[in-house]
């Protein structure tokens, strides 16, 4: 597109906003319910998503019901403690917030992106700080090419890119690659989810990440094992820090 055909776009879509609303109003991301601003939620839906605030397991970032007192570990971190350092997720992954997620992932909802950012970036706000604590870039989960040429899209991508843009970090979006397709983990348990995932991941050839602090990005997390995999490769390639960042995650690890 030329620059004076995109200039015309842009200003004739804001300048028939109003009509536009009149025709076609904003509507819910979460259940199509008619809203007065474009790209959020209705108040049912707002209501009804589970945002994780404290108290959570300080490690996986798995909220829980009361308080356990000061760096208190969930039992799963107890019990096998992750490779990441920290996981923090927006909010829980349940009946509410599912169809958000799913729309998402499947394409009819990209539009949410600018909104899913900003919760994003909100959520991981201690990773952000420009002081020597500062991450040094953000990685979204990759697909497998398979996948990919089905859905057209990474939706860890997309929401890896949109966060990198608003907190002004480095985006590295090629740098894990995903050596083989896993099947879906639903019926697994969690030591079969962590073998499902071994040696599915590959830091790509000539990328250096060593001394470099890094946030993985992830729609879901589920089980933890992917990002967990990821974050080992990580790790052992010479990275002095991973932090997990996802939309949703699922109430405790199973
Ligand atoms: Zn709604
Ligand atoms: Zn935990």
């Amino acid at each position: 597109m030329t620059s004076f055909f995109k200039q015309f776009v842009s200003v004739s879509r804001s300048a028939m906003r109003p009509f536009w609303d009149i025709l076609m109003p904003p509507l819910c991301l979460g259940c199509d319910a008619p809203i007065t601003e474009n790209q959020t939620l209705c108040a049912t839906c707002w209501k009804a998503i589970h945002f994780i605030n404290e108290p959570f397991c300080p490690c996986c970032g798995a909220p829980f019901d009361s308080p356990m007192g000061e760096g208190a570990l969930c039992s799963v971190c107890l019990e096998t403690p992750p490779s990441y350092a920290s996981a923090r997720s927006v909010f829980l992954y349940d009946e509410a917030s599912k169809p958000l997620v799913l729309r998402f992932k499947h394409g009819d909802q990209l539009h949410g992106l600018p909104l899913f950012a900003q919760w994003l970036a909100r959520t991981g706000e201690s990773f952000w700080p420009d002081a020597a604590d500062g991450v040094d870039g953000i990685m979204p989960i990759p697909l497998h090419r398979w996948r990919l040429l089905k859905r057209r899209y990474n939706q860890s991508a997309l929401l890896a890119i949109a966060l990198g843009r608003l907190v002004r970090k480095k985006v590295l979006v090629d740098a894990l690659v995903r050596t083989r397709p896993t099947p879906p983990q639903g019926h697994f348990s969690r030591k079969q989810r962590l073998l499902n995932v071994r040696g599915a991941f590959a830091l790509r050839r000539g990328v250096d990440v060593r001394g470099l602090k890094l946030v993985l990005v992830d729609d879901v997390l589920t089980s933890g094992a992917t990002v967990n995999e990821c974050a080992r490769i990580l790790l052992a390639a010479g990275a002095a820090r991973v932090d997990v960042l996802t939309l949703a995650r699922v109430k405790s690890e199973m």
